[in-house]
């Protein structure tokens, strides 16, 4: 393609709706849009909204890095752990980062408490 207004307008214009892209990608970041969806895939807000995986459609055989369990996952981009782990440590399934990102100072979160049945 030649170098000329055309193309200097085509070129501005995707410019833009990439900017667009990101502020909205942000947007739902920052608000957690979708957060119910988020966490019954046990993932951290940056590996939900922000990381873009390429994945090959094939059942993939992978082992839980934690519990060491045999798994299967329905493409090829496996998480790194199992659900009963990412529940139990409450951590991402993708990065095995705090489920909140937030810092920890224990791999197994204090239990909360539970309410009383009186
Ligand atoms: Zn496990
Ligand atoms: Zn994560």
């Amino acid at each position: 393609m030649p170098f000329d207004l055309f193309a200097l307008q085509m070129a501005t214009s995707m410019a833009q709706t990439h900017a667009a892209e990101v502020r909205r990608t942000l947007d739902a970041f920052d608000s957690d849009a979708q957060q119910e969806r988020r966490l019954e895939r046990n993932e951290c807000k940056r590996c939900f909204y922000l990381w873009q995986r390429v994945c090959g459609q094939a059942f993939t055989e992978y082992k839980c890095i934690a519990c060491g369990s045999d798994e299967r996952w329905h493409n090829t981009c496996c998480p790194k752990l199992c659900i009963p782990c990412a529940h139990r440590y409450r951590v991402c399934r993708r990065c095995t980062g705090d489920i909140s990102m937030r810092k920890r100072k224990a791999l197994e979160p204090r239990k909360r408490q539970k309410r009383s049945m009186a």
